[in-house]
């Protein structure tokens, strides 16, 4: 496809391609949608193979965060970054400043922050180039560790799940499976152990494991945690998992987790929904890391306004789930059905505004 054509097949505002020779930076920005605000989205640096691959990167992670930030309710819009390098290897304060110049001549149409490959203390490189820069760590005035709202995120959201599950959101004696025990799960664990609900979890990194037995939690090996005897399946490590091959394996009643993108296909979410699995849509519970972000915004990060709003999390997934149930369709299209209402019903006071 033409790059005009995959931009327009989206509704995609604007690409940018910046190169800078002196330090090798070659960087793809795409801006999404700004009906709500500034585009924001973190900065992902990847070595990838194509050119191709990296602008049809940018602008799938682009849009995934308009209606992010949409069904937040933040005054956001949507945008990524990507560099294409490899973050450990090729990653510099040159590159990261190179980068931050072209940010900065955005004007504040793209505010960035971080992602695969890029940390908080890169985006204070990239501060020392543009002010249109969130995630900084807390020792610089920022809102610092994104994964501890996004853990707190997923919980509200597996509340909400819950009480449409068995009619009470109590998550005692539930077991959950989480999949992937990294950042953001640890932090959902530590919520739903205060609610003493059992959790077994499985990764690929011992050291993660060590820290699961350490807590006292049982370890299952990856490939067992799809068929493990439980009542919520949270998806914590990768994209893609929940699809043919592992939704017959299921026995929960819930999938609610952090990972990104976790349907393979919108076939998947409608393959829950028939089987009365109640899905919490991975950028509904995931979304706790942009609130905090945005929290930092124009004034002096607050965490406990990042906190309130995070917990409305819950109140937003009862809303998925009511649209889900008018409207008979899966959870996954009621969220984005909800983002949408969101940007169109904006887009309709503007038009209001300019006729006038
Ligand atoms: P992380 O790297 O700290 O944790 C991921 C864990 O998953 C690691 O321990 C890794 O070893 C494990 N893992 C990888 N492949 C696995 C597999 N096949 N089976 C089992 N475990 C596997 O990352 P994180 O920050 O906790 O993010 C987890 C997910 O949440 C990612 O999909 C990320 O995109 C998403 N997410 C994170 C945030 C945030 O604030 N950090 C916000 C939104 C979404």
């Amino acid at each position: 496809m033409e790059i005009f054509e995959q931009m327009g097949a989206d509704g995609h505002e604007q690409l940018v391609m910046v190169s800078d020779a002196g330090s090798g930076l070659k960087a793809i920005i795409a801006i999404h949608d700004t009906t709500l605000g500034p585009a924001c989205g973190g900065t992902r640096i990847w070595p990838y193979k194509s050119e191709q691959e990296a602008i049809r990167d940018a602008l799938r992670l682009s849009r995934a965060m308009t209606y992010k930030a949409a069904a937040a309710d933040l005054p956001l819009g949507g945008g990524k970054g990507v560099i294409i390098a490899d973050s450990h290897t090729e990653k510099t304060e040159a590159l990261l400043r190179a980068y931050g110049r072209f940010v900065d001549t955005l004007g504040g149409r793209y505010l960035t922050t971080t992602d695969v490959g890029s940390t908080g203390r890169d985006m204070e490189y990239i501060k020392q180039e543009t002010d249109y820069v969130v995630g900084l760590p807390t020792t610089a005035g920022g809102s610092g560790d994104t994964s501890v709202m996004t853990g707190l995120g997923i919980y509200m959201g597996m509340k909400a799940c819950a009480r449409e599950a068995w009619g009470n959101e109590s998550l005692t004696g539930k077991t959950v499976a989480i999949q992937g025990f990294g950042k953001v799960a640890t932090h959902t664990a530590h919520h739903l152990m205060k609610e003493d609900a059992k959790l077994v979890v499985t990764d690929v990194y011992d050291g993660a494991l060590d820290r699961a037995r350490d807590l006292g939690l049982t370890v299952v090996k990856p490939d067992e945690i799809y068929g493990v005897d439980c009542d919520i399946f949270a998806p914590c490590a990768l994209g893609g998992v929940i699809n043919p091959e592992t939704i017959p394996q299921l026995k929960c009643k819930v999938v609610a987790g952090g990972a990104n993108n976790q349907l393979l296909s919108d076939a998947d979410g409608e393959a829950l929904h028939r089987l009365g699995i109640v899905y919490g849509p991975d950028y509904i519970l995931n979304s706790g890391g942009i609130i905090n972000a945005e929290a930092e915004i124009g004034r002096e990060y607050n965490p406990e306004r990042a906190r309130e709003k995070t917990e409305r999390i819950y109140g937003i997934m009862e809303k998925v789930i009511a649209i889900s149930k008018r409207e008979e369709i899966p959870t996954a299209k009621a969220a984005d059905r909800l983002a949408e209402d969101r940007l169109n019903s904006v887009r309709g006071i503007r038009q209001v505004y300019r006729s006038n």
